[in-house]
């Protein structure tokens, strides 16, 4: 047989309906934000990400999904949401009208690393970008949306770390003093982190590894050393996120993987999922519409991990797997009543009963036997006798109580015994 590719899952019920709980509430939460879903396609032109993300980042230089068609452009399947949506909101011209416009967007995304607990391949994503507002109000209110998501979604143990990356202004001057802080405890780096020096000397701050953790513990933090603007900036996204009761802490050495970020970044992490274990990340990034030939509007978004978030929300004791309303069962005896049983079926389908059958005529003992696998908390039997008189029989199958209810009630009965709304 021909298996799945390495790092490429199926995502099987019941868990799918994890995922659905939380699409559902996110698509709740973020219409009250003000958010409208975008669809952007999962292949864009390489030059899209290498542009955008960095050339220097581990996305574009050793994790993307980089093809050639037929006709020999250079495509990628999209490693992350932001750029697409830019490019977008670009394209469409959507600022035309109105620079404001918030999106979010959900879907695969598909990065060559390697596969281990909460890594994958191909993974999803829940998304929100904000344009055209540069106000620190936007970056407070768009982590209070994201923060209330999981709060809504029964999620414990979750932290909120933010950080300010200046901008690029005041970042280069913070980059020559990380250097020379560095430059004498080169080469008691990481091998990674070697060369992190010589071309992206920020991302060395959140390397792994102990011993470039304990080196860069005394590093200089780039919260002393931004600039008035984006001091400023900071002082008051902590004061508004304050304000709209959202904890977070600081942490100056998280540096994100992406370098379009400029101003504020955050990371939400949790408990249980081992060293994977950011569920959010995201931040402010003016200047990328620009950079990918659009005007100067400013941006700030998230994306959320959704194999994290529903492994947490699994593991999480409080979240039921909800395998839908309990069906109920018909029994059918019979080619007379086989015949009458399809109107029936349609009609209590088509009012939102969650009915199940047999097909090809088996036992009533066979039938039966598949009700009670199926969870069936009532049986409706249907066979010469019943079609007579009329009726069905409704069976209560933790009670053993049976009844007959003629056919135009058995809706009615079913609403009352199992509260759907008919
Ligand atoms: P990490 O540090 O875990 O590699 P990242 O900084 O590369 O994450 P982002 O690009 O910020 O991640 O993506 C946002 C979120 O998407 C992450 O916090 C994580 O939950 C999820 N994510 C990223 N890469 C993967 C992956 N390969 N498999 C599963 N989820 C992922
Ligand atoms: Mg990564």
């Amino acid at each position: 047989m021909i298996n799945s590719i390495r790092g490429f899952n199926d995502i099987l019920p019941p868990e799918t309906s994890i995922w659905q709980q939380v699409e559902k509430e996110a698509r709740g939460i973020f219409a009250a934000y003000g958010f409208s879903e975008i669809r952007v396609p999962i292949v864009e032109k390489t030059g899209l990400f290498s542009r955008s993300i960095g050339e220097t980042t581990d996305i574009v230089e050793k994790e993307m999904y980089t093809f050639a068609d037929r006709h020999g452009e250079s495509i990628t399947l999209r490693p992350e949401g932001t750029a697409p949506v830019v490019r977008a909101y670009i394209e469409h011209k959507i600022y035309g009208n109105d620079p404001v416009a918030k999106f979010y967007y959900l879907g695969p995304m598909f990065r060559y690393e390697r596969p281990q607990k909460g890594r994958f391949r191909q993974f999803h994503q829940i998304g929100a970008e904000v344009f055209g507002i540069d106000d620190p109000a936007v970056d407070a209110e768009t982590l209070e949306m994201l923060v209330s998501l999981f709060q809504r979604l029964g999620l414990e143990g979750v932290s909120l770390q933010i950080n300010s990356l200046g901008c690029k202004e005041c970042r280069p001057l913070y980059k020559e003093k990380l250097l020379n802080f560095l430059q004498d405890k080169k080469s008691q780096l990481c091998q990674d982190c070697q060369r992190r020096y010589e071309i992206n000397p920020l991302r060395t701050l959140d390397c792994k590894s102990p011993g470039c953790v304990e080196i860069t513990s005394h590093a200089p933090s780039i919260l002393d050393a931004v600039c008035g603007g984006c001091k400023n900036h900071f002082e008051k996204v902590k004061e508004y996120l304050a304000l709209s009761h959202v904890n977070f802490s600081l942490n100056p050495k998280m540096v994100r993987g992406l370098d379009y970020y400029i101003r504020t970044t955050f990371e939400i992490t949790a408990l249980g999922l081992g060293s994977q274990n950011a569920v959010a990340a995201g931040g402010r990034y003016d200047g990328l519409v620009k950079d990918l030939g659009g005007p100067d509007v400013p941006g700030f978004g998230f994306a959320i991990g959704m194999e994290r978030l529903a492994m947490l929300l699994q593991d999480n004791g409080q979240w039921r797997v909800d395998s839908g309303q309990s069906p109920v069962f018909i029994v059918i005896l019979g080619d007379k009543a086989e015949a009458s049983a399809f109107g029936l079926i349609k009609n209590l389908r088509q009012n939102g009963v969650r009915l199940e059958r047999d097909y090809g005529n088996k036992s009533i003992k066979a039938q039966m036997k598949r009700a009670d696998k199926l969870g069936a908390k009532f049986v409706l039997i249907l066979g010469d006798n019943e079609l007579a008189s009329n009726s069905v029989a409704i069976k209560n199958m933790e009670s053993g109580e049976q009844e007959k209810v003629s056919l135009d009630r058995v809706g009615e009965k079913l609403k009352t015994l199992i509260g759907v709304s008919l």
